[in-house]
């Protein structure tokens, strides 16, 4: 298995476990882009958000579920955000499918 988010979740490249469970494993991004930031990735392998399918649908779910849980541990009561970059026009540069939580200051909008 070639992918790096997997071998993250493997543990073959060592990272900090921000949470984990069953279904999924959140770490802080190399490149932090906001004071939390923080991926969260489903421990099966799926390419993108345009590669998930009907049986992917609680999954996807329980992603989001869990990016709240983080930014509620993380005190961000102002608020944030959560992105899914998707495919080459999306930015996505990693192809394991993963939730940008970002939050800790003011985030401009639109996006580049
Ligand atoms: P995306 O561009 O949406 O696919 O996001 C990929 C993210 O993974 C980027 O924000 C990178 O900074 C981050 N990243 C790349 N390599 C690592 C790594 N080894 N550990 C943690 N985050 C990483
Ligand atoms: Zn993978």
């Amino acid at each position: 298995m070639s992918c790096l988010f997997c071998k993250i979740i493997e543990g073959s490249i060592p990272s900090t476990a921000v949470y984990q469970d069953e279904l999924c494993y959140a770490f802080p991004d190399l490149r932090p882009q906001a004071p939390v930031h923080v991926l969260v990735a489903p421990r099966e392998h799926i390419a993108s958000l345009a590669e998930s399918e009907a049986p992917h649908r609680a999954l996807l779910g329980h992603l989001l579920w869990v990016a709240a849980e983080i930014a509620r541990t993380r005190n961000l009561h102002k608020g944030y955000r959560i992105v899914i970059n998707t495919g080459e026009d999306g930015g996505q540069t990693v192809e394991h499918l993963h939730i940008h939580l970002l939050g800790g200051r003011p985030l401009g909008w639109p996006p580049g």
